[in-house]
């Protein structure tokens, strides 16, 4: 399995130099050449799709995860492969599952958020670093991996915690400040690893990608790193290393509602998906191609809508307000991901992809072609929650089903009820649940009905005595935990931190 660079001047690389390296030197994200099929035997035959996944549909979360990634990672043998997945999900996930499949509100939610930091970040973020790590000995790669992290929120939070003292590695965390969840802000603030550092910057979090971006593919930087002994890669969903893992759990939700008697092995499912940087949405993409029959995907946007705009209309424009919202896991305008997507639907034409992305740094947008624009309404559809149909939402299904909802999952619950609503489309529909709701306490609170405490824990506990739902583990110590990270920069300073940083 050879990937390739999305915008077609990089060199292909195997799937542990595409992990080392993040990003491109192009710029672009590396993509599988191909998508293995479910079910694809030795000899190139395939199961039945009715056989395929009544069989999957009995597999442990474990097992299915070794069979959906192994033939996108070849160099694994079935035993390293099978270390990398017992150390990400044993003994790290509240739920004995690991992703409960849960009915309420008419639909099915994936329980993506019972890992160590409370979103589904944790879901990539514990497996990557070990495929990381096995990619480094495999690729005799002697050098210390700077693992740049953007992030709006919780893809901090789980890479501090997946990188956490792994030999071989140093992790430096960017979040937007005064942005983030009160929660999620102490939870990088106090990270103790001894390879982490963590900077707040006066931005937003585009901000902090675009110039993390522009670090990754500094060539004179990269020598200079090269002659100490350093060497970047990208924690965040540019790295095929994050998207990989998160396929699973599409293939796992599928078989979840065939083992719950929801559908018939091979029936369609909808899926939609609360969507930022369209790194989730886009490995349900990618199951899909695998042979996860999939009816619609819907892509659920809050205010920051130009995901919904580009979906409905083909021009994508970040030139717009940016808001800060109750789900600012998603305040995105520079959906990085979906470069992969208009790579796929172009026909796997970097040529295509480049022309785009050229028009997306010089003037903020840029319109798809009509074959691209066919490719996404098959398939796609998309919608977006103000913030008050957000906690509308949160408050009525508790009202109604005593099933609580984070912010995002209730973006992703509101739009799919609308297209349902609008379409009359009654296929069964996974929504993927990113974040426990005690991470958004404060917006949780006030959608339900109860009274805010003077900080973030005393709110957390009052909604915990109200509802009765146990605090993550993750989040219960997290009051006590010492602040060590408090410096706050400039983005134009990004780059001479981590120099500094490093001795570089
Ligand atoms: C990261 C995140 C999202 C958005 O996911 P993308 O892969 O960036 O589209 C949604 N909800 C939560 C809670 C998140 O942490």
């Amino acid at each position: 399995m050879i990937y390739k660079s999305t915008r077609g001047l990089a060199p292909e690389m195997n799937v542990c130099q595409a992990i080392i390296k993040g990003i491109a030197a192009d710029k672009g994200l590396y993509v599988p050449e191909r998508f293995p099929r479910l079910g694809e035997r030795p000899d190139g035959s395939f199961e039945e799709p009715q056989a395929l996944f009544s069989r999957l549909s009995k597999l442990s979360y474990k097992e299915l995860a070794a069979e959906v990634l192994a033939p996108y990672l070849p160099e694994f043998s079935a035993k390293e492969l099978a270390a990398c997945i017992d150390g990400a999900y044993d003994g790290k996930y509240s739920a004995e599952e690991i992703v409960p499949v849960v009915k309420a509100g008419g639909a099915y939610f994936l329980e993506l958020y019972h890992g160590p930091t409370a979103a589904f970040k944790d879901m990539a973020l514990q497996l990557m670093p070990r495929l990381l790590t096995a990619s480094m000995k495999k690729q005799h790669e002697d050098k210390t991996v700077v693992i740049l992290v953007s992030t709006s929120g919780d893809t901090g939070t789980a890479a501090l915690k997946g990188f956490e003292n792994v030999p071989g590695t140093r992790i430096v965390v960017f979040f937007p400040d005064g942005a983030v969840s009160p929660v999620q802000e102490k939870q990088m603030r106090t990270a103790s690893g001894s390879n982490a550092k963590v900077f707040s910057i006066k931005g937003n979090f585009d901000d902090a990608q675009t110039t993390q971006k522009q670090i990754l593919s500094d060539p004179q930087l990269a020598e200079e790193m090269a002659a100490k002994g350093f060497t970047f890669s990208a924690a965040n969903s540019m790295n095929v290393g994050r998207l990989l893992p998160q396929i699973v759990y599409y293939v796992w939700g599928y078989a979840q509602l065939i083992a719950k008697g929801a559908l018939k092995a091979g029936e369609p499912c909808n899926i939609c998906v609360p969507s930022g940087n369209f790194g989730n949405i886009l490995s349900a993409y990618y199951a899909m191609r695998m042979g996860v029959p999939v009816k619609r995907l819907i892509c659920a946007s809050n205010k920051n809508k130009v995901l919904t705009d580009f979906i409905n209309t083909g021009i994508y424009d970040a030139n717009r307000e940016f808001f800060v919202t109750n789900s600012p896991s998603m305040d995105i305008l520079i959906s990085s991901n979906l470069e992969r997507l208009l790579y796929h639907l172009s026909g796997d034409d970097p040529a295509e992809v480049r022309k785009l992305m050229d028009s997306l740094a010089e003037d903020g947008r840029y319109t798809v072609p009509e074959s691209i624009r066919s490719g996404l309404s098959g398939l796609f559809s998309a919608g977006y929650a103000e913030e008050d149909q957000i906690t509308d939402a949160i408050g009525q299904l508790y009202k109604q089903e005593h099933y609580l909802m984070d912010t995002h999952t209730a973006v992703g619950y509101k739009v799919w009820k609308d297209y349902s609503e609008k379409t009359g489309d009654v296929t069964p529909a996974l929504i993927a649940s990113t974040a426990s709701p005690y991470k958004f306490a404060s917006a949780i609170a006030e959608s339900i009905g109860v009274s805010e405490g003077t900080d973030p824990f005393e709110t957390i506990e009052n909604l915990r005595k109200a509802t009765g739902i146990a605090v993550p583990a993750g989040l219960s110590g997290l009051k006590d935990r010492k602040v060590v990270h408090t410096e706050v920069i400039n983005r134009q300073d990004m780059k001479q931190r981590v120099k500094t940083l490093l001795g570089v």
